[in-house]
């Protein structure tokens, strides 16, 4: 018998607690998990479920008007957003239940309360007041929107947890970031027919991703009528006698909005943790250190997910516990493999991504080819709607494998689950050309763009 009252107590139940649990729990183990808001997480709860939800619901406004081109008369239409509200509301009880029954039906405990560390074996329920002891001790309370207590007036603001909830659909709204949340966020509000202002320190939105996605993106956004401000920042933030706000950037500009959107990242949950009791080291911004295994400094503690600030993903987040159970209760040391992630951004249009930008593939490869396509997708025909694809891929002319593959258009990220797929595998350019294409489809351009659009030698374009 252990001396331990569990063998694993988890803290946090998002996707990468709760799969840990469970599946130690399905294993025999004595598994608790500690959650003191609600089971699922950020992804579930306040992140990629309701948000892709609300994708869902803002895309019916242009759906209406491609119809009118396919003969529909589809007559007025209005949007109710409380109704959206009740809706995603109960979906997210219908997947936290079942998270719920997950966890019981595989012989885990549920404790419902924020816990903190003692020691290295030791947990403190805070509701409680209570005590345990567990022989290993998984981290997994994930990150929380950057609140950017600098900024004056930040309160005024809302974080993306907010908006999930907001009591009415504003009129208007400035947002902050040029990353998935600000992106995403700008889209759903504007297709709700929200008048939208997206503002970006930087030269072009989406920092990480290819250039030729950024600029795609951003160009069908000014299309739809969002406004992209770029290399600008909010300076302050103030109440109007007329209850809305009013944002001054540091070039001199002051918007008013009824809402001020802050998406300028997010930081891991640490804080009043009990990491420094229990002796867990954590880097500059707070997220906790780990080995390749997920193992902290301390023997007994493990962390995965966000709270490690590794790759902030929910599938990554699952991965990570998968690898933690395989190493500690199969026997089986397994790392989780962080490289080519395919990732998406639900913006409208979409964009789908695997592998390496074209920037940077051109600093690791000294030399490349880029097969491009732009293009009108089919749909846009009839419906009359502007909006352009764009398919690119990286192909490392020594090895002829693709290094990276990008597409902005509908459906983008539906097709990058399975580019990632080849690409994982070590795909040339050469089996991209010997697949035959699905016709009549958007996707099938990828396997279509036989000839190198251009060639980058030594980081130069030729
Ligand atoms: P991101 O890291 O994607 O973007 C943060 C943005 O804020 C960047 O544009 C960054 O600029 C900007 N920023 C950061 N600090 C400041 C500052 N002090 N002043 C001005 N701008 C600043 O974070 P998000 O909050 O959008 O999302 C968090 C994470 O959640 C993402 O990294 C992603 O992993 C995950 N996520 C994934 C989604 C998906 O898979 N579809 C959807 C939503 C979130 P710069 O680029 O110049 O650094």
């Amino acid at each position: 018998m252990s001396a331990y009252d569990y063998d694993l107590f988890v803290i946090g139940g998002g996707s990468g607690g709760v799969r840990a649990a469970r599946v130690a729990a399905s294993m025999g183990k004595r598994v608790a998990i500690a959650e003191e808001y609600r089971f699922g997480g950020t992804c579930v709860i306040r992140g990629c479920v309701p948000k892709k939800l609300f994708v869902y619901a803002s895309q019916f406004h242009e759906h209406f008007e491609d119809a009118v081109g396919y003969g529909w008369n589809v007559g007025k239409n209005t949007f109710d957003w409380k109704k959206l509200i009740a809706s995603k509301d109960k979906e997210i009880a219908r997947l936290e239940g079942l998270y719920r029954s997950g966890l019981v039906n595989n012989g885990a405990e549920i404790i419902e309360s924020r816990a903190e560390l003692v020691n290295a074996h030791t947990i403190r329920l805070v509701k409680t007041g209570k005590t345990v002891t567990a022989e290993k001790i998984v981290i997994a309370t994930g990150g929380a929107p950057n609140l950017h207590a600098a900024l004056p007036g930040h309160e005024l603001c809302i974080s993306s947890n907010d908006a999930f909830d907001l009591p009415e659909l504003p009129r208007s709204i400035m947002i902050a970031g040029g990353g998935y949340i600000a992106v995403e966020f700008a889209n759903i509000f504007h297709g709700l027919g929200v008048d939208v202002t997206l503002i970006y320190r930087g030269k072009e939105i989406l920092s990480r991703f290819d250039k030729d996605m950024r600029q795609g993106l951003h160009n069908a956004m000014v299309e739809k009528g969002i406004r992209i401000i770029l290399t600008d920042v909010i300076e302050n933030v103030e109440k109007t006698a007329v209850g809305g706000l009013l944002a001054k950037t540091k070039t001199g500009e002051t918007i008013a909005v009824d809402i001020v959107m802050l998406a300028l990242g997010r930081d891991s949950n640490t804080k009043g943790l009990g990491l420094e009791a229990a002796g867990v080291d954590v880097d500059q911004r707070g997220a906790i250190i780990v080995d390749e295994y997920s193992r902290t400094n301390v023997p007994s503690i493990y962390a995965l997910g966000d709270v490690t600030d590794r790759v902030q993903l929910t599938p990554v987040a699952i991965h990570e516990a998968m690898c933690f159970i395989e190493t500690e209760y199969k026997n089986n040391p397994t790392a989780p493999d962080h490289d080519l992630i395919a990732t998406a951004v639900f913006s409208q249009p979409e964009i789908g991504t695997v592998g390496l930008s074209e920037e940077d593939a051109a600093k690791r490869y000294s030399e490349l080819e880029v097969y491009r396509a732009e293009f009108r997708p089919m749909k846009a025909t009839l419906s009359g709607r502007a909006e352009k694809m764009i398919m690119k891929l990286i192909v490392d002319a020594e090895s002829r494998k693709v290094v990276g593959a990008h597409i902005l258009g509908h459906d983008a990220g539906e097709m990058v689950q399975l580019l990632g797929i080849s690409l994982k595998a070590g795909v040339t350019k050469e089996d991209f050309d010997r697949t035959m294409a699905v016709h009549p489809t958007a996707a099938e351009e990828l396997v279509t763009m036989y000839d190198p659009s251009y060639r980058i030698k030594n980081n130069q374009r030729i």
